[in-house]
């Protein structure tokens, strides 16, 4: 089978979360599996040696106001199709926002740009390459079955990932007849949202099949509290809607084999977490104090992320003798909060503001509990990263993040299945609650080793979920031929 993937990033080219990681591992997991996947992204500045390394494989003379070439590259294990178009992407900074933290002006026309040459790929092929179906991902891909449907012909069929339905890419209604997209599409039932265009509810009204990232979050999207306005079309495509969790990448995500961190380590084998330990414990100005629990966060600071909620549950942390370091950025107000907390609890808490990969590793390496008091999550991969890592994850009971961690209960405990601690409602007091929970099953060292074990084991990889996307696709192509 040959598909082609369109998204706007993969890491570890160009990344600003979860969805970079999987577009960079799943194409992987299935070339495994016999599936021949191209993964199409925008030319930007990050992969330019990348692209100087490829071929031209099409030229287009004017797209949006600009040339544009597709370019054909191999690197880091992927196949890539690089729309080059300078005019559209050859910016320094954010791939979505300007200089001011403000979206890109012209966003619509680049993301709608990566979608018609995406759809044009997918209906003539490229270089003797032609692909059997697209999967397209979130709101930046999200035209590509738009215009395929406006194809006069036959077209491979669409599955649209949704990874974040948050971001839905809406613009003013006028760029419909700019981006070359027939006004049949623009209705109620199709890509209009209250008088505007949405890229994401296009995808979803005209796509074959709808995936999103984890079983809960399928269902949770189908509410008013999680679909964001979207839930009416989900509710209208329920059968054509499934959930598939993401994995992780099991070779960079290895503590075995992890050469960023000071002392690699196995389940048969924890002495190296200890380093890390004492590494995270320098890096963040920590006390040395091998009984006191270190929590970890790695996450973009924002409202979704219920980092407000750890701000507020901190003193009892702190009261309780555990220690927590954060590694993010994002929300203003959040970066001050644990700023501030730093200075305030100096040696129990310690913050660095940025995106450090590396340090995320060690995070991942050398904490003892990482803590994800999500809102929402969709799927949440810094768990999976915990879980490997034997780095128990603490985790609001919501999205993938129900899905992957099996809270430490009594019953839980007692058949031995416990992975990390779960906590709901998602409010500051029961994630204090979970803080305390997870302090007392760290002092009982035989049960938490066990449980370190026991999570480091559970499967996180693709293996699994490349098959069910690999039987989604079949079933795809199946239906769209009958
Ligand atoms: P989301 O996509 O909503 O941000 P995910 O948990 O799915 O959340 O993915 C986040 C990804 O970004 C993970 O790979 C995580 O390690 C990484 N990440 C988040 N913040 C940082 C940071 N400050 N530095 C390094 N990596 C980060």
């Amino acid at each position: 089978m040959k598909a082609l993937f369109v998204a706007s990033e993969c890491a570890p080219f160009v990344k600003t979360g979860g969805l970079a990681d999987v577009i960079g591992a799943l194409p992987k997991s299935l070339s495994d599996l016999d599936c021949d996947v191209r993964v199409m992204l925008p030319g930007y500045p990050a992969l330019k040696s990348v692209a100087d390394a490829g071929e031209t494989r099409l030229r287009i003379d004017n797209l949006f106001g600009g040339p544009a070439r597709v370019i054909s590259a191999r690197a880091e294990g992927l196949n890539l199709l690089l729309l080059d178009a300078p005019h559209l992407f050859d910016r320094s900074g954010s791939i979505y926002l300007d200089d001011s933290g403000q979206d890109w002006h012209d966003n619509h026309l680049r993301f709608g740009a990566l979608c018609q040459v995406a759809a044009k790929i997918a209906i003539e092929g490229i270089d003797g390459w032609k692909p059997d179906l697209v999967n397209a991902h979130d709101w930046q891909a999200g035209l590509v079955p738009a215009y395929l449907k406006q194809h006069d012909g036959p077209t491979p069929p669409c599955v649209l990932t949704i990874h974040n339905i948050a971001f839905q890419g809406v613009f003013d209604a006028g760029i419909l007849g700019i981006l070359g997209l027939s006004q049949g599409l623009y209705t109620s039932e199709g890509m209009e949202y209250y008088g505007k265009l949405s890229f994401l509810k296009a995808g979803i009204a005209f796509s074959d099949q709808i995936t999103t990232v984890s079983p809960t979050y399928a269902r949770e999207l189908m509410t008013p509290e999680f679909g964001m306005g979207l839930e009416g079309i989900i509710q209208a495509r329920r059968n054509d809607v499934t959930g598939i969790l993401n994995g992780i990448d099991l070779d960079t995500w290895n503590p075995e084999t992890d050469h960023t961190l000071p002392a690699t380590y196995s389940r048969r084998s924890l002495k190296g977490k200890g380093i890390c330990r004492e590494e995270i414990e320098r890096r963040f100005g920590l006390k040395h104090d091998p009984q006191a629990p270190i929590f970890c966060v790695v996450s973009r600071l924002t409202e979704q992320k219920g980092l407000d909620l750890l701000l507020q549950a901190l003193p009892a942390l702190v009261d309780r003798g555990a220690r927590l370091v954060v590694l993010g950025s994002g929300e203003r107000y959040l970066e001050d909060g644990f700023i501030g907390a730093a200075h305030r609890y100096a040696g129990s808490v310690g913050t660095i503001i940025g995106y450090d990969e590396p340090l995320s590793h060690l995070m991942q390496g050398g904490s003892d509990a990482i803590l994800i008091p999500s809102r929402f999550e969709p799927c949440g991969l810094t768990q999976l990263y915990g879980l490997r890592y034997g780095t128990i994850p603490v985790v609001a009971r919501t999205g993938g993040l129900a899905d992957t961690v099996i809270d430490a209960n009594a019953a839980a405990i007692a058949a031995d299945c416990a992975t990390g601690v779960q906590f709901a409602p998602i409010t500051a007091t029961s994630l204090a609650q979970a803080i305390d929970r997870t302090c007392t099953l760290f002092q009982q060292s035989g049960e938490w080793s066990k449980m370190m074990r026991r999570a480091m084991k559970h499967p996180v990889g693709w293996g699994q979920s490349a098959h069910s996307y690999l039987d989604l696709y079949g079933a795809a192509i199946d239906a769209h031929g009958a």
